[in-house]
């Protein structure tokens, strides 16, 4: 899958990761839309939020939709 990641202030990168299998219990979902909220705008512009840094490379938005492509394992 192809994720965008920061990698520091302001900067992003496209990468090729590979696609995890679901675990027991879980989905696997290919999104589609992603929001972005405040603590998304602290990552990008100031490298961190409340005084803990980033962690670099990290993946914005936790806010997805999606459709599901793997649905749980029984
Ligand atoms: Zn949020």
């Amino acid at each position: 899958m192809r994720v965008a990641e920061l990698y520091q202030p302001h900067q992003f990168r496209l990468v090729e990761r590979p696609a995890s299998d679901p675990a027991p219990g879980e989905v696997q979902v290919r999104v589609e839309a992603c929001g972005i909220c405040g603590s998304d705008l602290h990552y990008f512009a100031e490298g961190g939020i409340c005084g803990t840094p980033n962690v670099y490379p990290m993946v914005l938005g936790h806010e997805p939709t999606g459709s599901v492509v793997k649905p749980v394992r029984a």
